[in-house]
């Protein structure tokens, strides 16, 4: 962000600002939004943060999660709060149609925009941009921000909370895309008071029996491992969401633990929504899964965890991935998963 000096200055009044994430947000979306939130007001803003849909029941206990407007639950309001916004914060998503029809209310409104992201290709629509690919996550990012706009005096264990959950969510408790600068950054977060072992504790260990019993049965029934593309694959049905009472980020991180299997270096996590088929994957080393996601499902991503959707049921769009190995199959067997 070359222009961070505008900004300052234009965050030197107080400002109502509204900060936007995306549909089901995980732990970094609600976590750097929130960071931002608590900053912001602490530094005489209003801020408010627009998510448009629901956060996950994990992260309950965060400070300011029940302040949050989703946009599904609550349309006028959520317009009523973009319409008298003054400048927009983009946290953790790269293009507007990744937030649907919030975006499309924010699209031609002429006030500013800062994007702060993580994920590859970034819309040019936003006046400020903090975009790094390599970092782990957008919290990561936001304590970036915060250095770079000068404003280390205002960070406090509240907003070191939030950004320490997105970093250890999108690290999967620091096992990807981790650096000696996020490591810095997270002994900044720890000398300032964060308590990293509760915290994790939290994070982790929050699930209900249903979460664990529906991994076993992912897990048993509903996994295939294919070894000559050295891919595993798991689906689950209509039914299966109905007789586990799968709600949303109920089946969140079960593509990861394909990966726990030696050799494999590509899974997917296909599931039958009410009316789209979602595609979630994952890779190790250096096979992209973000090409896959891009060019066959209409989706994107990083490149070792991407997504997408289908429009085609869950048989075809299981047949349709399982067709597309053969193309990849020398690339997948090139991956030496103990390399980086
Ligand atoms: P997940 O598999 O956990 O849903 O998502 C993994 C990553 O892929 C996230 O970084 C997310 O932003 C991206 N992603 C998931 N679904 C989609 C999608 O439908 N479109 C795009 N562009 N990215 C997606
Ligand atoms: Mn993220």
């Amino acid at each position: 962000m070359e222009n961070s000096q505008a900004l300052r200055k234009f965050l030197a009044e107080p400002r109502k600002a509204v900060i936007l994430t995306h549909r089901n947000p995980d732990g970094d979306a609600i976590g750097s939004s929130l960071a931002l939130y608590h900053l912001l007001i602490k530094m005489g803003h209003s801020p408010v943060v627009v998510c448009p849909s629901e956060y996950p029941v994990f992260l309950e206990w965060m400070d300011g999660v029940h302040e949050m407007v989703i946009f599904d639950a609550d349309m006028d309001r959520a317009k009523a709060e973009i319409e008298s916004g003054d400048i927009f914060f983009c946290l953790d998503f790269n293009a507007l149609d990744r937030i649907d029809k919030v975006g499309e209310l924010v699209a031609p409104i002429a006030k500013p925009k800062v994007m702060i992201d993580h994920h590859l290709e970034p819309e040019s629509f936003p006046e400020y941009l903090l975009s790094d690919t390599q970092a782990s996550s957008t919290c990561e990012l936001i304590y970036d921000f915060i250095q770079l706009m000068d404003w280390e005096e205002h960070l406090d264990i509240k907003i070191g909370e939030c950004i320490f959950t997105g970093i250890v969510t999108d690290t999967g408790s620091f096992k990807y895309s981790t650096s000696p600068k996020l490591y810095r950054t997270v002994a900044r977060l720890v000398e300032l008071g964060v308590n990293d072992y509760l915290l994790q504790d939290l994070i982790t260990n929050s699930q209900e029996e249903k979460h664990l019993r529906l991994l076993g049965h992912c897990l048993y029934n509903r996994m295939e491992i294919l070894e000559e593309y050295r891919t595993g694959i798991i689906t689950l049905t209509k039914e299966d969401y109905a007789r586990f009472d799968i709600q949303r980020g109920d089946t969140e991180g079960i593509v990861n633990y394909i990966l726990r299997i030696r050799g494999i270096i590509m899974a997917a996590f296909i599931t039958e929504q009410p009316t789209i088929v979602k595609i979630s994957l994952r890779s190790k080393g250096d096979f992209s899964v973000q090409e896959i996601a891009q060019k066959h499902f209409k989706g994107g991503g990083h490149k070792n965890a991407s997504g997408g959707a289908s429009f085609i049921g869950l048989k075809a769009t299981v047949k349709k991935f399982r067709e597309l190995l053969p193309e990849y199959r020398e690339a997948l067997n090139r991956v030496n998963e103990f390399t980086v």
